[in-house]
């Protein structure tokens, strides 16, 4: 297949980038490296530029006749999203319409989507299937429900058809060490904890101990990037064969708190680290776990590394080789 990988040179775009073209697939990279790296795009061919621009669009859809779209490129701090809306409205929402628009007029019909968790808000109910219902509490996951909804009437407008793939916590890295996760400023729980483990930051803050779980912090459903890419990679195989538009939830369906991940890594790195104790962090869910039925039976999508000790330990090895500790 043909496929352009929107936000290529950012944390999910560059592994899927590698996982295609290592599958034999042709890859152009469409990235305005506004939060990804040049270095990232490792595979296939790259062309800077933004979605926004309909005349880059233009180019890149002439220049090849694509099978497909996997759109990786939005921003993604819950916390800014807050503060700014704007921006994760324009980009996120208006400027996917732009891209979605470029497609129909090129005639392009299968499109994957990064989706997200926080879609659903706070759950009435965990694990989190996908007849949870959506119901966002910021910016953020309003911009991706929002092109959810788009996505539904462009299938029935113009016979786009779609995979949205909602991620809950994405970790880890790519087991050959080529490629992780490289974010400024750092958000995520798993690097920062690494950070901490490597000296690059002081301490990791707990955020909040006064939910709702076992032991107070909050509990997330850690998914490797690779399984993650896995399921794109089967979903748009069988998009492209004419399976039809689906929504499928991608998690391990295994819950950590905060607390578990830092002991987690404590073993996996063998260093000690200072670890505090925080308020909440504004729009934190107590539990957010995945139920992927769906994702297993439809795709046959079976997680490889869905051990939280090899997930960090793969985040690990590249916090060590690319931060030169
Ligand atoms: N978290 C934390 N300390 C940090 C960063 C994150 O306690 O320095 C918590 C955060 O409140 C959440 C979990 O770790 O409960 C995962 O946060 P992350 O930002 O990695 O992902 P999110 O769940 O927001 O997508």
């Amino acid at each position: 297949m043909k496929i352009l990988v929107v936000g290529g040179a950012g944390y999910i775009g560059s592994h899927m980038a590698k996982m295609l073209s290592k599958s034999g697939h042709h890859v152009v990279t469409l990235d305005n490296l506004s939060t990804g790296y040049r270095d990232a795009v490792k595979y296939g061919e790259f062309v800077e530029g933004d979605i926004a621009d309909s005349s880059i669009l233009d180019q890149v859809f002439s220049s090849t006749r694509f099978d497909g779209v996997m759109h990786f490129a939005s921003y993604i701090e819950v916390g800014e999203s807050v503060i700014d809306p704007g921006k994760y409205f324009r980009n996120n929402f208006s400027n996917t319409l732009n891209l979605l628009d470029a497609m129909v007029r090129h005639d392009v019909k299968n499109f994957i989507f990064s989706s997200t968790a926080a879609i659903f808000g706070e759950p009435d109910y965990v694990p989190i299937d996908e007849k949870h219902p959506k119901k966002p509490i910021n910016p953020y996951g309003k911009s991706k429900l929002m092109v959810e909804q788009a996505l539904e009437d462009y299938e029935k407008a113009h016979g786009l058809q779609s995979v949205c793939l909602r991620y809950f916590n994405a970790a880890g890295a790519d087991p050959d060490g080529e490629l992780g996760e490289r974010h400024n400023p750092e958000t995520h729980l798993v690097p920062l904890i690494l950070q901490a483990a490597s000296g690059r930051r002081d301490a990791i803050s707990i955020f909040g101990r006064d939910y709702s779980t076992a032991d107070g912090s909050c509990v997330r459903d850690y998914i490797h990037i690779v399984d993650l890419c896995s399921a794109h990679l089967i979903a748009l195989t069988k998009l492209v064969k004419g399976s039809g538009s689906k929504r499928y939830n991608l998690g391990n369906g295994n819950g950590f708190s905060v607390i578990e991940v830092i002991e987690v890594v404590k073993k996996v790195t063998s260093r000690s680290f200072n670890v505090i104790e925080a308020e909440r962090r504004p729009g934190d869910p107590a539990t957010l776990v995945a139920d992927s039925t769906l994702a297993r039976s439809e795709l046959n999508w079976v997680p490889e590394y869905d051990d939280l000790s090899v997930i960090t330990q793969h985040a690990w090895e590249w916090e060590m080789s690319h931060f030169n500790h």
